[in-house]
């Protein structure tokens, strides 16, 4: 494929590709939307024109306290689409769970739930000699995040905790033998 660009060459020990991580947003810039790092909208999908909703990679979710949050997620774009297609229904559909992503990357599983942002602790549960670790995300005592490496069904508990609100405190996080499924209703 010929690509118009001169060809060079930039020797490097790593190479990371952000594919994707730029949203188009001219068009909705043209059409008079707020636009800041991506269509910006409520949490219900909302932009700022009421005839007008938005869904995934290219929006922002404007938070409770005004920060904006962009995801590039697959749950994210679908769960953004449904409260898109209620908000063209009239209808409330706030998006309130907890974030969540998977990428499989050759042998390894990596599944995150919640945001990290804030953290002041953390907590390692397993064993990363094994490859089948969990690395709990704290602020001020309280569960913000979780990443699993090659645990599923420590993620799939994780999820569960973080929807019924439940935080396991930093001793049972780190307590491989502690069923982190017990805590839940
Ligand atoms: C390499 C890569 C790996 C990823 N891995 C993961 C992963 O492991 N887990 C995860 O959760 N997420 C992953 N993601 C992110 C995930 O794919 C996106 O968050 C998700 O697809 C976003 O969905 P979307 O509907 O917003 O956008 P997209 O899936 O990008 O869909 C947008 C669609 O709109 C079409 N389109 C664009 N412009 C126009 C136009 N003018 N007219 C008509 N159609 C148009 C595009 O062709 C495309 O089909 C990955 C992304 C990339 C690029």
């Amino acid at each position: 494929m010929t690509t118009g660009l001169p060809d060079r060459e930039f020797p490097a020990d790593l190479v990371l590709v952000g594919i994707g991580v730029i949203p188009n947003a001219e068009l909705a810039q043209a059409a008079g939307l707020e636009v800041a790092g991506g269509i910006v909208v409520d949490g219900e999908s909302r932009t700022a024109d009421p005839a007008i909703v938005a869904a995934g990679d290219c929006t922002v979710r404007r938070l409770a306290d005004g920060s904006l949050l962009r995801l590039e997620s697959v749950q994210n774009a679908t769960e953004q689409g449904k409260s898109a297609a209620f908000a063209l229904l009239g209808k409330a559909r706030p998006f309130a769970g907890a974030p969540w992503f998977w990428s499989d990357q050759y042998d390894v599983k990596l599944q995150m739930i919640g945001l990290t942002a804030g953290y002041d602790q953390t907590v390692l549960r397993g064993s990363p000699e094994a490859h089948k670790f969990s690395l709990f995300y704290y602020r001020a005592g309280r569960l913000l995040a979780i990443d699993s490496i090659n645990q599923p069904a420590e993620h799939m508990a994780g999820r569960r905790l973080f929807e019924q609100g439940i935080s396991p405190t930093p001793e049972q996080a780190a307590d491989s033998g502690f069923a982190l499924n017990t805590l839940l209703s």
